[in-house]
């Protein structure tokens, strides 16, 4: 394991924008040890009131569909500028599968070269609330860092998309011309997530079927509610490969920021996402609190066993244990005193 630096250390790194600081406290929040928690928590405390002035933007879209290529060219083009940019990852597969569909090396070459870019893989052997956790953490100490930009890329695979759509101001959809909404894995949920639906791969010849698919898709939007933030959901096309498309996605989402932070839906968003943010944190620390008891880790076989079998209902288990645990919790706590 590396050497841990002061906590002082980090947040002055951070603060002052080098990159392997960063890096190193990106490092922190994601581990699980409990000395490198307490240090997570002291730093996020002292840049607290340098975050919160980026734009959070969330993209996603289905394997294939250019995520990777469009955050190439798009961040790019954001850095020509003279914004910063930095990318985080938020990869559902890279549990299970050991191996990451958005942490590989070779991608966003260019921009991982760019100095005014930072470009963080996805947490890996985390579990999906895990990762949520470390990539709000992630997105602050990267705001605390001076980016002015945040892109959030995810795999158009369900529940990471309701993820980071919690932590992000604006959710980017990508999608292709013909492929048929059952193979990009659009359900109605995630239409009604998306602020901008882009229309990728419009090049080569492939053109008319992409003006095509822009036309099909605005009017079934008509077909929508509202959005909650009122703003009309807006669908482009865009070529990420030859970078065209670029400067109209930014000129959307730079209105999108200006209208909502003039009607306060951006700030009210956001007090919601922190809300839910804690809600989930309790969840969170509870369950772990409750799978790491002594007495819980004892008797939670037999419960299985006796749910398995049908020998008794699941939520006459759950009080038991719920029950044993929360009677050591307490006695626990009288022997600490005593
Ligand atoms: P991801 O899986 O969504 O991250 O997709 P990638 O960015 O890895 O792109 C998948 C493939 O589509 C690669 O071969 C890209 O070169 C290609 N691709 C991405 N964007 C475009 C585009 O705008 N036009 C064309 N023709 N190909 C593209």
């Amino acid at each position: 394991m590396r050497q841990r630096l002061s906590v002082e250390t980090y947040v002055k790194g951070v603060l002052s924008g080098d990159r392997t600081t960063l890096s190193r406290a990106i490092t922190i929040i994601e581990s699980s040890l409990p000395g490198d928690r307490l240090l997570a928590s002291q730093i996020l405390q002292s840049i607290l009131p340098h975050t919160g002035k980026s734009i959070r933007i969330g993209i996603t879209g289905v394997p294939g569909v250019g995520k990777s290529t469009f955050i190439e060219a798009f961040g790019s083009y954001l850095t020509s500028l003279g914004k910063r940019v930095a990318v985080l990852a938020v990869d559902p597969s890279s549990k299970q599968s050991g191996g990451s569909i958005l942490g590989d090396k070779t991608r966003m070459e260019k921009l991982s070269r760019d100095p005014h870019a930072y470009i963080r893989p996805s947490p890996t052997n985390l579990s999906l609330g895990g990762v949520a956790r470390h990539t709000r953490e992630a997105i602050l100490l990267c705001e605390a860092a001076g980016y002015d930009i945040i892109l959030v890329e995810t795999v158009g695979v369900g529940q990471s998309e309701t993820l980071v759509k919690g932590m992000t101001d604006f959710f980017l959809l990508l999608m292709l011309a013909g492929a048929g909404d059952e193979l990009q894995g659009i359900k109605k949920g995630i239409m009604e997530m998306v602020d901008v639906v882009a229309v990728n791969k419009a090049d080569h010849g492939n053109e008319q079927a992409v003006a095509k698919a822009v036309m099909e898709y605005r009017q079934a939007l008509h077909l929508f509610p509202e959005t909650a933030s009122k703003v009309p959901v807006q669908v482009v096309a865009c070529s990420a490969l030859e970078g065209t498309g670029m400067q109209p996605i930014w000129k959307l989402i730079s209105d999108y920021y200006v209208q909502t932070s003039e009607s306060g839906f951006l700030q009210h968003n956001r007090q919601f996402q922190r809300e839910d943010w804690l809600r989930e944190q309790i969840r969170q620390s509870l369950e772990d609190r409750f799978y790491e008891n002594e007495l819980v880790k004892k008797h939670i076989t037999s419960a299985d066993q006796a749910v398995r079998s049908g020998e008794k209902l699941p939520d006459e288990a759950a009080a038991d244990l719920i029950n044993l645990f929360l009677s050591s919790e307490q006695a626990s706590k009288f022997s600490a005193k005593s």
